[in-house]
């Protein structure tokens, strides 16, 4: 499906992510059409979650469109690395999710080894510089105005709920002092100590 981009809310979203890259142009479109997808089911934030498979620029996109950051605890990764997303409805329980093919025989190596060159202080002339931009600039606008179906893939999915969050009981490390969420005090000779002394890292 072909949507017009609204250029002052991709704007927007540029100015909050603070770096222009692809991905944050991909997040954009990935986040739209999830929004579009899931409808009446975004209507109350308190009942929404966002899942993302990797920390990337695009998760940003999550952040400030959907309203699910990590503060508010409704942002989770779920690590299995992959340029994918999901938005879920935490009381009906439906899901849509996209992956994102666009990146799976993408160049990553060319852009990185043009902006080393462009933000190198020898070589980086005001030439390479410029062709740097003019390259990130047709990628955006190459990502904004492509198919959805040439960018990610769109499904229903079934997943778990979300895991309700454990009152928050904090307890002191018997090394530091500190005090830390009580379950995540960790069990050393006899000890409950926290992570940070466990890595060794008050030492
Ligand atoms: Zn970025
Ligand atoms: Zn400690």
């Amino acid at each position: 499906m072909m949507e017009t981009i609204d250029r002052a809310d991709f704007d927007a979203l540029v100015a909050f992510h603070g770096c222009y890259c692809l991905d944050i142009a991909l997040g954009y479109r990935v986040v739209k059409a999830l929004s579009r997808e899931m409808g009446d089911e975004l209507c109350n934030p308190k009942h929404v979650v966002a899942y993302a498979g990797a920390p990337t620029c695009a998760i940003d996109a999550l952040q400030q469109l959907a309203g699910c950051t990590l503060g508010k605890r409704n942002l989770y990764y779920t690590n299995s690395g992959k340029s994918s997303f999901v938005l879920q409805n935490t009381v009906s329980g439906k899901a849509a999710r996209a992956y994102c093919h666009y990146w799976d025989d993408f160049d990553h190596e060319a852009l990185r080894r043009q902006r080393q060159e462009a933000n190198d202080p020898v070589t980086g002339t005001l030439e390479k510089k410029q062709a740097l931009r003019d390259a990130l600039t047709l990628g955006v606008n190459t990502i904004l105005s492509l198919p959805e179906d040439e960018l990610f893939k769109l499904s229903w999915v079934d997943m778990p709920l979300p895991p309700k969050f454990s009152k928050y009981r904090s307890a002191a490390c018997a090394l530091c002092g500190e005090y830390a969420k009580h379950d995540l005090l960790l069990e050393q000779s006899g000890k409950k100590i926290c992570a940070e002394c466990a890595a060794g890292l008050n030492a």
